[in-house]
């Protein structure tokens, strides 16, 4: 089994108690680990496979805490620094349908300092960019192209999500799409939202978004597309891998739980860089990988809701 390092933010979420709650009028809020990578890498471990996180959270108790949480999950932490900023925070509000409003804090994560020490440990496992505030700049910024760099060079598996968020990148969503450029360009899987993959492209018809997606150079593509499952395009075929139906409380953390999944599954492959050409193995995986973010639908945070293989295999 591959282990996968997941490169990214690890913040806390301060979740509003009460949903349909505003931020504006929110009055008590709950303290729960975040950060899509680092979920992911939670994911990953939940299942019962290996995952290391790559990211920096502050010397301050919320820091000891995140880390805690990633430590009970199982997730290889001898990676992680601190930094003597705080550590970033999201504040999140839920509304009545589980869709979430959110408002960052930004601290610790953006400190991540390069180690080429790091890259001897790529060899023979796989790499996941998670890139939600990995590209505002910074030394994450900087961290985050040595090691595709090194990954690039270890010739391993590379998944890149692009996790964008209107909030943080306001009115320069083109600068987020150059950034992104140089990931989806070597990327063997891209995990997007139709947002996203809308975005990227500048197409509005989903095929025609992954076609022009392929041209930059991903080779998978799976667009999830919540309740409506996931579209799957790789080596000249494309299908829409229906969903579990669940009856959802709070959509946070499916995404993640579904590339987690994905991610899992393919970590357990012998040759995980030649994925893109078996398309019916790809579309079972995306059908457990859709089962992983329905589970994660029907409780509350992220980590918490994330399915173990009991759960997923019932
Ligand atoms: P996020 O950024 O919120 O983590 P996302 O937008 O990347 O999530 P979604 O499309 O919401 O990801 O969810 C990922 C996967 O989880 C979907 O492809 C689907 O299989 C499953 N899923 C999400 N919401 C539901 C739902 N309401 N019912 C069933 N399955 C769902």
């Amino acid at each position: 089994m591959k282990k996968v390092f997941c490169i990214g933010e690890l913040l806390i979420d301060f979740v509003a108690e009460k949903q349909g709650n505003d931020l504006s009028k929110a009055v008590e809020f709950t303290k729960k680990a975040g950060g899509a990578p680092a979920n992911v890498s939670c994911a990953i471990s939940r299942l019962g496979g290996q995952s290391a996180f790559i990211g920096c959270v502050g010397h301050d108790p919320f820091g000891k805490f995140l880390l805690d949480v990633l430590i009970d999950n199982g997730v290889d932490c001898s990676l992680v620094q601190r930094s003597d900023t705080f550590t970033t925070l999201a504040f999140v509000s839920l509304a009545e349908d589980g869709e979430r409003d959110f408002v960052f804090s930004r601290g610790a994560d953006m400190e991540l300092q390069y180690d080429p020490e790091v890259k001897k440990e790529f060899k023979g496992n796989m790499i996941h960019f998670g890139a939600a505030t990995a590209l505002l700049g910074g030394p994450l910024e900087k961290a985050y192209g040595h090691y595709y760099f090194d990954a690039l060079t270890q010739d391993i598996f590379i998944s890149f999500d692009p996790n964008y968020r209107g909030d943080l990148w306001k009115n320069k969503a083109e600068k987020f799409v150059m950034k992104c450029l140089p990931y989806i360009e070597k990327a063997h899987l891209c995990k997007f939202s139709l947002e996203e993959a809308q975005l990227i492209s500048g197409k509005d018809d989903l095929e025609e978004a992954c076609s022009a997606i392929h041209e930059m150079g991903a080779r998978i593509i799976a667009v999830t597309l919540g309740k409506d499952g996931t579209f799957l395009s790789s080596s000249g075929h494309t299908i829409t891998v229906p969903s579990v139906p669940v009856t959802p409380v709070d959509t946070t953390g499916a995404g993640d739980a579904f590339i987690g999944c994905l991610l899992f599954q393919i970590s357990q492959l012998e040759k995980p860089t030649t994925l893109s050409q078996d398309f019916p193995l790809l579309q079972k995986m995306v059908a457990t990988a859709n089962k992983a973010g329905a589970i994660t639908t029907t409780n509350y945070g992220a980590i918490e809701s994330l399915p173990d293989l009991n759960a997923l295999n019932t």
